[in-house]
């Protein structure tokens, strides 16, 4: 008799462990299968996490295994060793961790296998007489052809025909599993002889360890990345690469399939769940060698992997903010380790986290510090809105930029227009000297709540009074919310009634191809303008792009969030990479309302090693990540008064671990979340700092602190990106 512990395949807390169950001996179960369980008077799906000789239980008291639902073990055991990494470390559910390892359409089993109807002749048979015509023009079809698909045959030679000759026997009718075709463009490779940088990255990059490969906009990372897997497919291994979900373009997968053809499986959300289905079991089943996805991509059961990739490393997508809430980095670490291969995180602008982590020698450091074809970086011009103001000019574009969008216009070529949208309408600013309201204690900027007109510090919870005067200059004009795309491009329109504009945001790009659609009709524009959000800063490559417009710079500058200034510096470095990436020197229009502000002097002159050490100075000096680590637990209840009860309760508990270490704990506090009510749940949330040196054993208890049995939802994170 053998015994399998089991994980139930449900959402809740209360049964979020493993549960012992007799195999019965007529049924062959192995590690990582789904089964279906007696439990309680319901019966349950789950998955065999373990299976053991004996057990620690008494044998006659438990219930057996009911049944087997696929066949075959669906969580392989590297995802079952994963999944206890990350219950242990980052304290979440075992079913919530089982999820993210099958796409959801497996597990509620509403999509199959597309099966297709064909037909073939039979070996031996009588010919029909010379009468039936239809008939006997069938025969000669598939004596020619081969197998056809039945709806083919039926269609062009008529129904009728068809089944008299699988009555007959003649025909034979069969199905057969048809893979959902994935939409893509086609294109020719266009394999390039590497450039001796291109070269030295790829055969410096042959160890199994983690590499941070930092090269500028167009020093060509992807081609880089292409020689890796295809190095790595040539010993037989496989390759797993994620790019931020904006940033998996049209281009990035014709140019994967080109090269790699059928053994790449593409992996993000414009995928139906029929294909998704489909593109999962290719890589399940191995017959997909190449992985290309977003971050959920990282959770594919590839196998044998040779090396792990993850491009434009620093993007903040590659965080979960939904639950389960976890960090790619980690998962990525997690399997590079258990697969003894390599990983590559790939940027123009690493993290601040990474690259000191590459200073301190955890990663190998790799530079392409030049353009692969040799072009001078785009020439960045800084343009004071306040000034432009001063000289009556109150609108979106600042005269130097209409003036360079003429030029373009004139030349024929094509100008890229950024909207920043992060930290949309959160901060206030005065428009006539640019000052923006920070918090005394934290030093980040205070978020506007417009429904209590007051302005917050997310960080340490303290309440401000609202700006109607600004205490810098005393103007009364001060402004709030962010400029939206649609306005844009109206704009524009004024300006160029005869130039195609498009727009590319969430809400132009909300149906299938879309996309693709709106890229490949601005490709064949010149002139021609793109307007757009986040979507549109990195990853594509025109070659007639020659101007990039970066209208509200600053919006990503006065979040709330430590990180704001590193955001900033990426975003106008991968937008400015847009430009000029071909024969012709770009030009970037940077409009902001704090033009001296240091990270546009750094951005300004492409000095991220100069930027890098004055932010990683200020984090060191101001106790913010990476040099500490910041901590939330957030609680959500729909009964408010459960969760502010509840959360009391957990927070006295941790002051007492904060009394334990007095020195560690830069900050400890509780709040209501600045989202308070979302989706009819109050949110209430506890917040900290602590420093590094004991910070594992400070997690631990603080993990303690909260009561298993409390009724709110409890969730952790560190170093949130967003703390609302
Ligand atoms: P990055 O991702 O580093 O910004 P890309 O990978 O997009 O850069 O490459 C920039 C451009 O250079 C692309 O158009 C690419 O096709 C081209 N390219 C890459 N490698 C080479 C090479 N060795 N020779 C010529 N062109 C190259
Ligand atoms: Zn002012
Ligand atoms: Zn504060």
């Amino acid at each position: 008799m053998k015994f399998a512990s089991v994980v139930i395949d449900q959402d809740a807390k209360a049964i979020d462990r493993e549960f012992e169950y007799k195999i019965p001996d007529d049924l062959d179960i192995t590690l990582g299968e789904r089964v279906l369980v007696p439990f309680g008077n319901r019966t349950l799906q789950g998955f065999v996490v373990d299976i053991e000789d004996s057990s620690t239980f008494d044998e006659t008291k438990l219930k057996s295994i009911l049944s087997a639902v696929d066949g075959f073990a669906v969580i392989k055991k590297e995802m079952l060793e994963l999944m206890k990494y990350m219950a242990t470390k980052l304290h979440l559910k075992l079913a919530s961790i089982l999820r993210l390892f099958l796409p959801s359409e497996m597990r509620t089993g509403k999509v199959k296998e597309l099966l297709v109807r064909f037909v073939e002749l039979n070996d031996n048979f009588e010919m029909p007489n010379k009468n039936a015509k239809k008939q006997l023009e069938i025969i000669a079809y598939l004596k020619e052809n081969g197998k056809a698909k039945f709806s083919d045959i039926s269609n062009e030679f008529g129904y009728q025909a068809l089944s008299t000759l699988s009555k007959k026997n003649i025909v034979r009718v069969y199905f057969e599993e048809q893979k959902r075709n994935i939409d893509y463009d086609k294109i020719a490779d266009n394999k390039r002889v590497l450039t001796p940088l291109q070269q030295r990255a790829v055969d410096t990059i042959s160890e199994n360890k983690t590499y941070l490969l930092h090269g500028v906009t167009g020093s060509g990372k992807t081609e880089v990345y292409m020689n890796l897997i295809e190095r790595e497919l040539k010993k037989g291994k496989t390759a797993l690469m994620l790019v931020p979900e904006i940033s998996l373009t049209p281009q990035v997968l014709a140019n994967f399939k080109a090269r790699f053809g059928e053994a790449v499986a593409l992996i993000h959300s414009g995928l139906s769940a029929g294909e998704r289905f489909d593109e999962w079991r290719r890589i399940f089943f191995g017959e997909a060698r190449v992985v290309v996805g977003a971050r959920s991509a990282i959770f594919t059961p590839i196998e044998n992997l040779g090396i792990i990739i993850i491009d434009e490393e620093h993007e903040q997508s590659y965080i979960s903010e939904s639950n389960p809430r976890y960090d790619t980095h980690e998962i990525a670490l997690f399997r590079r380790q258990y697969n003894d291969c390599i990983l590559v995180l790939g940027s123009a602008t690493p993290s601040i986290e990474s690259y000191s982590r590459a200073l301190d020698g955890e990663y190998q450091l790799v530079e392409m510090p030049v353009r692969v074809n040799g072009m001078e970086m785009p020439k960045i011009v800084i343009v004071d809105m306040i000034n432009e103001l001063r000289h009556g000019n109150s609108e979106i574009f600042s005269i130097p930029l209409l003036a360079e969008l003429g030029n373009v216009v004139e030349k024929k070529k094509q100008a890229m227009i950024f909207i920043n949208r992060r930290g949309f309408s959160s901060f206030q600013r005065c428009r006539e000297c640019g000052y923006v309201a920070k918090c005394k204690d934290c030093d980040v900027s205070l978020v506007y709540h417009r429904y209590e007109n007051k302005l917050k510090c997310h960080y340490c919870g303290k309440r401000y009074k609202a700006l109607d005067i600004c205490p810098s200059c005393g103007s009364h004009n001060i402004k709030q919310g962010a400029i939206g795309t649609e306005r844009v491009v109206e704009e524009l329109k004024r300006f160029f009634p005869d130039v195609p504009i498009f727009r590319m945001d969430n809400d132009t790009t909300s149906t299938k191809n879309a996309h693709r659609s709106i890229l490949s009709q601005f490709r064949e524009a010149k002139p021609g303008i793109l307007v757009g959000t986040q979507m549109i800063a990195k990853g594509h490559d025109f070659e007639d792009c020659i101007l990039v417009g970066i209208v509200d710079a600053d919006q990503s500058l006065y979040q709330s969030d430590y990180r704001s200034i590193e955001r900033t510096f990426q975003l106008v470095t991968q937008v400015s990479g847009r430009a000029g990436r071909s024969k012709d020197q770009g030009k970037v229009i940077l409009q902001t309302y704090s033009p001296r502000h240091y990270v546009y002097r750094f951005a300004q002159n492409y000095d991220f090693k100069g930027f890098f050490k004055k932010e990683a100075n200020l984090r060191r000096v101001t106790n913010f990540p990476p040099y500490t680590k910041v901590l939330r637990i957030l609680f959500s209840h729909e009964d408010e008064n459960i969760v502010a009860n509840e959360i009391k309760l957990c927070y006295n508990k941790v002051q007492k671990v904060k009394e334990k270490y007095p020195d560690d704990f830069i900050y400890l506090d509780v709040m209501k979340s600045p989202l308070n009510r979302i989706k009819t749940k109050y949110r209430y949330q506890i917040l900290m700092r602590f420093k590094l040196e004991k910070a594992d054993e400070i997690e631990n208890e603080i993990y303690a602190c909260v009561d298993e049995k409390c009724k709110s939802s409890v969730f952790y994170e560190i170093n949130p990106n967003n703390l609302s």
